[in-house]
């Protein structure tokens, strides 16, 4: 650790200090920093700063972790941060006028590129694994192009609003030119693979737009040229072609995983600052809108966006890029519908450990600061329909009775799907009754592997293994219904089974109907997967469950199998279990209902909110399974009749 003392680089004696923060040597791979012991994210104490905590850096359970990854990892995150801070200071001088920012903020940066001279001059990171796109001041080309994009909005910030004294940032020019020619070649990479798809490239493009025109801002060149004669927004692999190949119609990131889709959303707005958001190519500008409205529908009416695939369920420093994303949508789009995503990812972020960088102003200066050269697109919006999918991803959101449910069923998602066909989250307005797990770092293989299994996700498995990669499909949908199917073959899913999901939005409830079959006899089981406390009581014929969280649920349940002879049992049995994965450690009550031996089984679920969030209806009381339907008895002795779909219903498997 001696080696890391920090090196006085060659700016004025005032400066010093600023430079002493800097890390003075290069990042590794962010995903690292995650405690093997516990599966949890590290400690960001400490950052910005220049070397990790002496002795290593901290888990939440108590660990102490010092090992060459961490270490990497904790870099990346500094690195990350100095760079925000660079960028806050930078707009807070363009927009005040202050001179002492505007001094701060050149110093840091100017600081930053003798670093980035000394530690990155010498090419790609030899340490950076395999399958990586190597970077040179971090492990992968992706992490320099989004400290890239940070430094560049800071340069250019600082040189268009005082040109007269732009040359004061000349010693910068190197780092820009050098990341810009970075990112180009990463980009020539991806393209030549047959990559141009992967969210990298998003990133790669906004590295190269962004430090390209900062740069030229520095040398005075000027106007910047139109967006037809931009490469990086308009040229063949450019932020406008991504755009279109990268999601599908309805705006979902073709991985559907609510955190890239976020990821690449932002650094498209990141990327055209300047221009006039009219005068984009339309069927570009009309799907990035469709992609800011992805989000807005995926979100709880309090602002809680479920993390469908890879992803964090609940991260501080994610937080923050939700309240700068939400801040760049605004100026792009007039009510971009991200209000309540902001107000929520504040008090994340807010929640923090409080040795991050929350509340750091950057959200702040993004809404003081023009960051579009026109007014935010004016888009007339439809009603949000109680039920809306989008085919290409299999995404579906269910909005009805103080319920918030998103049904997956699409395609797998790539290297950062998960195996959550059929998989119901249930959430209220800001709790997590049923959610998504989310992800853990990435550098925690037995964790990722557990957090993208089927055992980890509210859905139907069979024989407790994993399934292949498989798409499902839409069977049917109506405007408060959808029935949805996977199919398994040699190759898919599995082998000789299917499995079925029909949702209802009844009369204040939701109505959750699973429906499994198998060609031989084997052990079906559906799981619930609760992030609040559950208690589960059995009650003659049916169970019953009560989600314990800021808002309360309750569920009536009963269920029915077969096998080669005849009627079996369903058991719903408890059991504790990780909760979502910003904590593996967080114990929950799992239930598994299970069918053994079985070649069919059926799993009936009646969802309730109170009675206040519901907006009226009777209580449920009771559910009743019949041959072809199914029966929701009410206190004030009503019974809801909901007749089956063909699908669950019919022999074949
Ligand atoms: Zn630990
Ligand atoms: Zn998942």
């Amino acid at each position: 650790m001696t080696s890391l003392a920090p090196v006085t680089p060659d700016v004025t004696a005032g400066d010093a200090d600023v430079a002493a923060g800097l890390p003075r040597e290069r990042g590794g791979w962010w995903h690292d920093l995650v405690c093997p012991t516990h599966g949890t994210e590290l400690s960001h104490a400490g950052i910005p700063g220049p070397v990790p905590p002496a002795g290593g850096v901290r888990c939440p359970h108590g660990c102490v972790v010092d090992t060459e990854p961490v270490r990497g990892a904790w870099l990346v995150l500094s690195h990350q941060a100095w760079a925000r801070r660079a960028r806050v200071l930078a707009h807070r001088a363009a927009r005040t006028g202050d001179e002492a920012t505007r001094t701060e903020a050149v110093a840091l940066l100017v600081a930053y590129a003798d670093v980035y001279s000394q530690v990155a001059g010498a090419g790609e990171h030899e340490r950076a694994q395999d399958w990586m796109l190597r970077g040179r001041l971090f492990h992968q080309a992706l992490t320099d192009a989004i400290w890239a994009v940070s430094i560049g909005h800071a340069v250019w910030a600082l040189a268009e609003a005082d040109p007269e004294r732009a040359d004061d940032l000349t010693p910068v020019l190197g780092m820009l030119d050098a990341t810009a020619e970075a990112a180009r070649a990463a980009r020539g990479r991806l393209v030549a693979d047959g990559k141009f798809t992967s969210n990298y490239t998003a990133w790669l493009n906004a590295a190269g737009r962004v430090c390209g025109r900062a740069a030229a801002l520095v040398r005075g060149e000027g106007a910047a040229p139109a967006v037809a004669d931009d490469e990086w927004l308009a040229g063949e692999h450019g932020q406008l072609a991504h755009v279109l190949a990268a999601s599908t119609r309805g705006g979902w990131e073709w991985e559907a995983s609510t955190y890239y889709h976020g990821f690449v959303v932002r650094a498209y707005l990141l990327s055209l600052r300047g221009t006039d958001p009219a005068a984009l190519p339309a069927e570009a500008r009309d799907r990035l809108v469709a992609m800011i409205e992805v989000l807005a529908g995926l979100a709880t009416d309090g602002g809680v966006l479920p993390s469908v695939h890879d992803g964090p369920y609940s991260r501080p420093a994610l937080a923050l890029e939700w309240t700068e994303l939400a801040a760049l949508a605004d100026g792009f789009v007039a009510d971009a519908g991200l209000a309540a995503v902001a107000a929520h990812a504040r008090s994340e972020a807010a929640a923090g450990d409080g040795d991050d960088e929350p509340a750091d102003g950057l959200e702040d200066e993004l809404r003081r600061t023009a960051w579009f050269a026109g007014p935010p697109l004016a888009v007339a919006r439809a009603p949000r329909p109680a039920v809306s999918v989008d085919e290409e991803v299999g995404i579906a959101v269910l909005r009805g009775a103080g319920i918030h449910a998103v049904l997956d069923h699409g395609p797998h998602g790539a290297g950062h799907g998960h195996h959550d066909k059929l998989a119901l989250a249930l959430f209220g307005r800001s709790t997590p009754w049923q959610p998504d797990p989310g992800q853990v770092p990435y550098g925690h293989p037995a964790w990722r592997a557990h957090y993208a299994s089927a055992d980890a996700h509210p859905v139907v498995r069979v024989d407790d293994a994993d399934p292949a990669e498989a798409t499902g499909r839409l069977l049917a949908r109506t405007e408060r219904s959808l029935t949805v199917e996977v199919r398994g073959d040699a190759t898919a899913w599995h082998d000789g089974a299917r499995a079925v999901r029909h949702v209802v939005l009844g009369d204040g409830y939701l109505l959750d109907v699973a429906h499994a079959r198998a060609d031989r006899p084997r052990r079906l089981v559906l799981g619930l997967r609760p992030d609040v406390p559950l208690a589960v009581r059995l009650d003659g014929d049916v169970v019953r469950t009560t989600w314990r969280g800021a808002e309360a649920l309750d569920g009536v349940h009963a269920a029915r199998a077969a096998g080669p002879d005849g009627a079996l049992p369903v058991r719903a049995v408890v059991l504790p279990g990780p909760g979502p994965a910003d904590d593996p450690q967080r114990e929950r009550a799992h239930v598994d209902w299970a069918a053994e031996g079985a070649t069919s089984a059926t799993w009936v679920s009646v969802y309730q909110a109170d009675a206040q969030a519901r907006d009226g209806g009777a209580d449920v009381t009771r559910v009743e399974l019949a041959a072809a339907e199914v029966r929701v008895h009410r206190a004030d002795g009503a019974v809801d009749v909901h007749p089956l779909p063909a699908a669950l219903t019919e022999e074949t498997a």
